[in-house]
């Protein structure tokens, strides 16, 4: 289990930076830096009355894609912590990335 603090606020699923899923997917699987990562689970808000996240999650089983992480063991995040947010890079298509992919050495 991961303890994961997410500061995509425009997610139906986030609550004072915490996720309300009890596990999330990451994508992103020849990511080679965090931009190409995204949170599979997000879902963006529409209207106030779709947020119906209020039960935070402390920590969470994170699937991932990101073969070349370092933290991926076999499909599975086994960092301690993890943090999702909104992308730094515009005009990519994902509005979410996890920040603390770590590229795996010897794959550059
Ligand atoms: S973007 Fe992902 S981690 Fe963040 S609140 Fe939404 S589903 Fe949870
Ligand atoms: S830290 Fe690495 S393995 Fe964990 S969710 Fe982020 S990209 Fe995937």
């Amino acid at each position: 289990m991961t303890e994961l603090t997410c500061g995509v606020g425009e997610c139906v699923n986030n609550a004072k930076g915490k996720c309300c899923l009890p596990g999330i997917a990451v994508g992103g699987p020849n990511a080679g830096d965090a931009k190409q990562t995204f949170c599979s689970n997000f879902s963006e808000v529409q209207s106030a009355s779709s947020a119906v996240c209020d039960r935070p999650m402390e920590n969470l089983a994170i699937r991932c894609e990101a073969e070349h992480c370092s933290y991926n063991t076999g499909g599975r995040c086994d960092a301690d912590h993890v943090d999702i947010r909104t992308t730094s890079e515009s005009g990519w298509p994902e509005k979410t990335e996890c920040a603390t992919f770590r590229q795996e050495s010897g794959t550059e």
